[in-house]
């Protein structure tokens, strides 16, 4: 392993301080299947945001933006965790992390076993109708290529965050507490564009926080904000974490 090899001055501090977040978003999810939004597999290259993604066009025109969602809901259902998903669960096992803060609506943090898991954007776990806010699981009401309704007949929504709509008040509220107090901010998978998710990193460094930032890619908190950046895929990066964190006594010294 070369000489300050990111991934074990990681480890260093995760071992030091034991109070780490997680914040990520679909890059975490891109090796289960799914893929982000940018970057050259991304579905906003199929999809505008402008067009597909806000509460506005989902209002204006429910059934185009279901195509996306259920797009979305597919990819959602086939995917299994992958090692990713389990190195933050097995951190939280060891002690090593709080809690997960995710953009993601997908549910793979929890099938991999995370406890401690705020869904920042919602998930795709239930529906809720636009009209009378009644909720269905999404099992019970939705079918692939159809707009799902409420017994009222109007249109069901899924309980994700479309731009334009407010964070739920408690995943904000949560995600933000645990930014200002932990001591290492783990930053996996998220290209920090989309606000005010990206504010996260903002607010635990400037709280004392380190910051970690697994990505293949630079991102706008690379430069500013990052105190290691760990230039890889997420699943192999998480799992060469693990397996140090795992070794009695600490990481190895560098050399
Ligand atoms: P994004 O699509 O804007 O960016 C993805 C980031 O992940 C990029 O910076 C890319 O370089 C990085 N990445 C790609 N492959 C990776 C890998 N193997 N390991 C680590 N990083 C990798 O994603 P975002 O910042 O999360 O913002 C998009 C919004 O859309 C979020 O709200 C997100 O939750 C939502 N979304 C969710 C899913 C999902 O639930 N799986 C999928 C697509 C989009
Ligand atoms: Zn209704």
């Amino acid at each position: 392993m070369k000489a300050h090899d990111p991934v074990r001055q990681a480890a260093r501090l995760l071992r030091g301080r034991r109070d780490a977040v997680a914040l990520t978003g679909a890059g975490i999810s891109v090796e289960s299947g799914i893929p982000a939004f940018r970057g050259s597999q991304g579905l906003w290259g199929k999809y505008d945001p402008a067009e597909y993604a806000t509460i506005g066009a989902f209002m204006r025109n429910p059934a185009k933006v279901w195509r996306m969602l259920s797009e979305m809901a597919s990819l959602c259902g086939d995917a299994v965790p992958n090692p990713a998903h389990a190195g933050l669960a097995e951190l939280e096992r060891m002690g090593i992390l709080r809690s997960v803060i995710t953009q993601n609506v997908d549910g793979l943090h929890q099938a991999a076993g995370s406890r401690q898991v705020i869904e920042y954007h919602g998930n795709m776990e239930s529906l809720v109708c636009i009209a009378c806010w009644k909720q269905y699981p999404t099992r019970e009401r939705w079918v692939d290529g159809t707009t799902p309704s409420c017994d009222c007949g109007q249109i069901l929504k899924p309980n994700v965050v479309l731009f334009g709509e407010p964070i739920p008040w408690l995943a904000q509220e949560s995600a933000e507490e645990e930014a200002r107090t932990c001591g290492v901010l783990l930053v996996v998978g998220t290209s920090a564009q989309v606000s005010p998710a990206c504010d996260i990193p903002r607010i635990a460094r400037k709280a004392g926080a380190a910051v970690v930032e697994v990505n293949p890619e630079e991102t706008p908190l690379t430069a500013s904000v990052t105190d290691i950046h760990i230039p890889g895929a997420a699943s192999e990066v998480l799992r060469t974490l693990v397996g140090i964190l795992r070794v009695p006594g600490g990481p190895p010294p560098e050399h």
